[in-house]
């Protein structure tokens, strides 16, 4: 009898046991509890900074199962398409290509800043100092060496490339960017190691002379552009990896970048 009610006590611990571990939060196999995808998939309706005729992003299919036993194709872009990544010798000469980027830069503390009320009723809002001291004053002060990304909800407009460029009826477009006095609190006061934003500029819609590309490209931080999904992005916490082509001599390239959750 006694065997039997310590038989039955281990199966009810056992079963306890597996029930608990079913309904933890579970960890994937990475060691993360998530893994956030920040990235547009990339199709020939992506908005672009340029407006052209002519489709900038072709994919020829070369190959197909039927016909050759195996798929491929043959993909035409600008480097600068999609989510992607501005290497310092986008505008600043003799830095760092994007295939010359450390790879140590490229997985980093990730900060994302919560700057959507704004924009909702100023288009041409660039984030400010005040916004990096918000973030602050809600989680602490940044890590050094991190990844800071924007949000300024101007996603929600993706999937219209009219909207996404909102341009005026000059040619002017109006989206978010950053000023350059925070760009500059970022870089000097916490040595950043990349700026992103989800719209087509880390410079805001009218700029004519990009004075942020220019300051913090010369000063070896890349940028991401067109990032994706930062509504469920962590604010603080996050890793960010980012993961760009390696392109010899590339000014920039699509990248895929994604947030690690612990
Ligand atoms: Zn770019």
């Amino acid at each position: 009898m006694k065997i039997r009610t310590f038989m039955v006590g281990c199966a009810l611990a056992l079963a306890l046991l597996l029930f608990a571990q079913h309904h933890e939060p579970s960890i994937q196999p990475s060691g993360f509890h998530a893994v956030m995808d920040l990235t547009h998939t990339i199709n020939p309706q992506v908005p672009t900074y340029e407006l052209t005729d002519k489709p900038v992003y072709q994919a020829r299919t070369v190959a197909t199962i039927d016909k050759d036993g195996y798929f491929a194709r043959d993909i035409s872009l600008p480097e600068h398409f999609g989510t992607h990544l501005d290497a310092p010798a986008h505008f600043a000469r003799g830095m760092w290509t994007v295939d010359q980027i450390p790879p140590e830069r490229l997985i980093a503390p990730l900060v994302i800043l919560d700057v959507t009320t704004a924009p909702k009723s100023n288009p041409d809002y660039q984030v400010s100092v005040e916004d990096v001291a918000n973030w602050e004053q809600a989680h602490g002060q940044m890590p050094e060496n991190a990844v800071v990304i924007a949000n300024t909800g101007w996603e929600s407009r993706w999937n219209s490339p009219r909207d996404y460029r909102n341009a005026d009826t000059k040619g002017v477009m109006h989206f978010p960017g950053y000023s350059l006095e925070a760009a500059k609190f970022l870089v000097e006061g916490r040595h950043v190691l990349g700026l992103g934003i989800d719209t087509l500029s880390i410079d805001y819609g009218p700029s004519k002379d990009f004075p942020v590309h220019q300051y913090t490209l010369s000063r070896s931080v890349y940028h991401l552009e067109n990032v994706a999904n930062l509504e469920h992005a962590p604010a603080a916490s996050g890793m960010v990896v980012v993961s760009p082509m390696k392109l010899e001599g590339g000014s920039g390239s699509p990248v895929r970048i994604f947030a690690l959750l612990r």
